[in-house]
């Protein structure tokens, strides 16, 4: 049984992100929480495995220093960022190229940097640890002529600065469909924008809204893309130990739930006064009887580690020839060093969809290809395969799902906003703002809000 002293305003069930971005808003109100959590840690699909000093995610690693939620949610102040290089490197027609970069002189390409500068104040420079500069291989060409790159710039340099209102604005079809009417170089569009938006939507087959795609692309435009030092699980952790002791409980499971209880499988019923369901779709659903349950894109993630890094860059590589289940890879160890033991690199490897037969040996095989040298010698680390990792955006799809069910209960998680760590931080905000608005709390108490502006 939990003990009396386990008692709160509000059971929250769940201690991922969104939960426990909910119960740091509820606590700063001054509203008791406690968070259940069926597993025996926190964090949800924001794992992190410690094997032999090496640090491997479960997710797909893509974070932007332009999610304002990483700035604003409370408990994140000592969240370091480590960013990946520039821009991206992408596989194209059996090469590697540069794309995407932000220019350091004028031009278009100035004008590029300037709409970041805008948008995105590098305050994530401020962050510890992120003041060493990422290792950057100028071995590397742009991808197409001088033309197509200032088109490029150009592009993202107006979708970098769009208001982020307007977004919304434009007809929503499937991102596939809407790049071909974009008007962009094929070459651009094969060889950047599609990896891209497949790599940052987990969707390789861009069935995902438009306008969701827009806002993935500000987001890319506007920041740099990130790690959390340490590992996806830095995240879940400084929430969870930022909250009073006490507050998380691991190891419970919640099998039902009402406006004024919950009732656990092992450790009896707890009654509050409103309860915020923080779990991923599926088992929302379960507890929640009606709620929509959404397809999923699945995801793998592989990791490999050999001696030396194959590429002397800590860059995104993608796959835009799609010769191999691979739709992007990065040295991680080059972009994070305390992710792996010294004199090991540690590469990790996405694919998205379902794993291929025999995965490791197809796996190896297309990073052969992608990083031009031998992989036979590589070690397998680990394989993470998720088949509900992300839930899917199809348009019409409405980023701001409501979380108020009945007053005493609520929802919240990636379904129900945009299916990212920003929506997730997002949707637990709008959870506890709704719940503290039931219980009569003046919710301008509790830390600022995520703002929208800039949010994928
Ligand atoms: C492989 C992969 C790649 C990804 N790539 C990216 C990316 O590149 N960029 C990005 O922004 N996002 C990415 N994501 C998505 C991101 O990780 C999620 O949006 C986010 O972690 C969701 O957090 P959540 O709190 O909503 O849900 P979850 O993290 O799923 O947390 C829900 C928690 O509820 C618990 N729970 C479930 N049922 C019960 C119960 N009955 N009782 C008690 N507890 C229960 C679970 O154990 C879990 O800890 C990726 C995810 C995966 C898996």
């Amino acid at each position: 049984m939990l003990e009396p002293a386990c008692q709160a305003d509000v059971v929250i069930v769940g201690a991922g992100a969104a939960g426990l971005s909910a119960a740091h808003r509820l606590n700063s109100a001054g509203v008791t929480t406690v968070v259940l959590e069926a597993a025996p840690h926190v964090g949800g699909r924001m794992t992190t495995e410690k094997v032999d000093g090496f640090r491997l995610d479960r997710v797909g690693r893509l974070l932007s220093t332009s999610y304002p939620g990483l700035r604003t949610t409370p408990g994140l102040d000592a969240l370091a960022l480590r960013p990946f290089s520039p821009g991206v490197l992408v596989h194209a027609e059996g090469r590697v190229h540069r794309a995407g970069e932000p220019a350091s002189a004028g031009g278009t390409r100035g004008a590029l940097d300037a709409a970041r500068a805008f948008v995105s104040p590098p305050r994530w420079t401020r962050q510890r640890a992120t003041a060493a500069a990422p290792p950057v291989s100028r071995a590397f060409p742009p991808l197409g002529g001088a033309l197509d790159q200032a088109r490029l710039a150009t592009a993202l340099g107006r979708i970098a600065t769009a208001p982020v209102e307007r977004l919304p604005a434009r007809p929503e079809r499937p991102a596939g469909r809407a790049l071909a009417a974009r008007g962009m170089p094929a070459r651009t569009v094969e060889g950047f924008l599609r990896p891209l938006l497949a790599a940052l939507l987990c969707d390789p087959d861009l069935t995902t809204s438009s306008r969701c795609a827009d806002l993935a692309l500000r987001t890319f435009a506007s920041g740099r893309l990130c790690v959390p030092e340490g590992g996806a699980d830095t995240l879940p952790e400084l929430l969870a130990a930022a909250l009073p002791p006490g507050t998380v409980r691991t190891g419970v499971r919640v099998t039902s739930v009402s406006t004024t209880s919950v009732t656990t499988a092992a450790h009896g019923e707890l009654r509050c006064r409103a309860v915020l369901v923080a779990t991923g779709a599926r088992a929302a659903a379960e507890l929640l009887p009606g709620l929509r349950v959404p397809p999923f894109h699945p995801v793998t993630v592989v990791h490999h580690t050999t001696d030396e890094p194959p590429i002397a860059d800590a860059a995104l590589l993608l796959d835009a020839d799609r010769r191999g289940p691979v739709a992007h890879t990065a040295v991680i160890s080059q972009v994070d060093p305390s992710r792996a033991p010294v004199g090991r690199a540690l590469i990790s490897s996405t694919v998205l969809g379902a794993p291929p037969t025999d995965t490791d040996r197809t796996v190896r095989a297309h990073l052969a290809a992608l990083y031009g040298t031998a992989t036979h010698r590589w070690e397998l680390l680990a394989v993470h395969h998720t088949p509900d990792a992300v839930p899917a955006m199809p348009p019409p799809h409405d980023p701001r799902r409501p979380v108020r069910l009945l007053a005493g209960l609520y929802v919240c998680g990636d379904h129900r906003d945009t299916s990212t760590v920003q929506g997730t931080l997002r949707s637990g905000h709008r959870a506890a703002t709704a719940l503290l608005a039931d219980l009569g709390v003046d919710s301008t108490a509790a830390a600022a809000p995520v703002p929208t502006s800039t949010a994928a």
